[in-house]
């Protein structure tokens, strides 16, 4: 099956009780037994629910794993697969990262004997030197948070399976639509739903998708034990944003590129970071793994410091200042005191995180306006 055929059709039947084509919201915490332990497969709605079974196998159709699983929120599903490791262990992960994760990392799994090792992970041959043999898991996303730095998947895919190390990749930014890091070797792929899948900026959520039956075993047992799950009228406004996945990507990649190729050529514009121009130095890399770009901007202005960058971004009408990213509506950011101010400045500065960096989530509006709310607010 095609990718838009999935996104309308994969893991949804046809309520069995009513033949209702949508799955209705299932907005129950318990199931009536017919006697102590005979059921019809659900017990408890932390345990399972047939909304977020509809999404789950959804998901899992879209990334081309054998299993999936909901989680309240991307953070949930990151904090779940943490949760699998143990003191002494360690993980290599990239070093630009969506900021809550680095702080859940560095300051929540840190405090349980995890060490964590950041590193650029552009130049391959230098990962190994990391890994040792408390190495349990490499963590990647790509294209990353906020620079869209972009990483070879099947290159990481390679060394992570010669050392028998977990390879997770963040597939957030790129969607299924964009990328399958299974397909190229990752172990694990995690999502905040929030973004691209749920698609119109009315919910939170997180995924795990796999096909290994022994990590969503494992998964599965959190999921329960823990308890982030996500409620049933969340996964159905999931449900309803996926079934247009792949035509809003579509749009986002149409007009993500535009708007590149517009500030490429603005003379106030310093520098522009994304994948699909030919100067990203990751862009060999983005058109062998990715089918499209995307529709995440980020630029620096010449006149490069914060004021400046700030007074700009206040001067946009169509984007809209707010954290977030994915949704159908633009939205523009100040990375250094939104998203990724969990991050010390030393180390956004190490990552070449500028603080005059603006981020733009450029949504699925007509390109025309887009262009013209830009241009007014880098005017000077
Ligand atoms: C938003 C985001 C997360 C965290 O997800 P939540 O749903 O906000 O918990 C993780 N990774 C990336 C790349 C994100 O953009």
């Amino acid at each position: 099956m095609k990718f838009g055929t999935k996104a309308v059709h994969a893991g949804v039947e046809p309520d069995p009780t009513t033949g209702a084509i949508m799955t209705p919201i299932y907005q129950t915490s318990t199931y009536v037994q017919e006697a102590p332990g005979k059921h019809k497969g659900y017990e408890y709605a932390r345990t399972q629910n047939p909304t977020r079974d509809a999404l789950q196998n959804s998901l899992a159709a879209l990334e081309n794993a054998k299993y999936g699983l909901c989680f309240a929120t991307g953070m949930a599903a990151t904090d779940t697969i943490m949760k699998t490791l143990s003191p002494g262990d360690e993980v290599v992960a990239s070093n630009d990262l969506y900021g809550g994760t680095y702080r859940l990392f560095t300051t929540v799994y840190a405090k349980y004997g995890i060490k964590f090792h950041f590193i650029p992970m552009d130049n391959l041959e230098s990962i190994p030197a990391y890994i040792n043999s408390n190495t349990k898991l490499i963590w990647i996303e790509t294209p990353s948070n906020p620079l869209m730095n972009i990483i070879d998947i099947k290159g990481v895919a390679g060394i992570a399976k010669s050392k028998n190390v977990l390879l997770a990749v963040d597939n957030t930014f790129a969607t299924p639509y964009l990328q399958n890091p299974i397909d190229m070797g990752a172990d694990l792929v995690m999502h905040s739903v929030t973004k691209y899948l749920g698609g119109h900026s009315d919910t939170v959520m997180g995924a795990i998708l796999t096909n290994n039956e022994d990590l969503y075993e494992s998964y599965k047992y959190l999921q329960n034990s823990a308890g982030a799950t996500p409620g049933p009228q969340d996964c159905f406004l999931v449900l309803r944003g996926i079934k247009t996945l792949h035509l809003r990507m579509k749009q986002h990649c149409e007009n993500g590129f535009a708007i590149a190729r517009f500030l490429h050529e603005h003379p106030n514009v310093s520098k522009v970071y994304y994948p699909g121009l030919e100067s990203h130095p990751g862009f060999a890399i983005a058109k062998a793994q990715m089918r499209g770009f995307g529709g995440m901007v980020s630029f620096t202005l010449k006149d490069d410091n914060v004021e400046t960058a700030l007074k700009t971004l206040e001067k946009f009408k169509v984007f809209s200042l707010a954290e977030s990213l994915g949704g159908v509506e633009s939205l523009c950011g100040h990375p250094a005191s939104m998203t990724h101010a969990s991050i010390p400045r030393e180390e956004r500065m190490k990552a070449g995180l500028s603080d005059s960096l603006i981020r733009l989530s450029v949504g699925i509006e007509d390109s025309e306006d887009l262009i013209e709310d830009i241009k007014q607010a880098i005017a000077g």
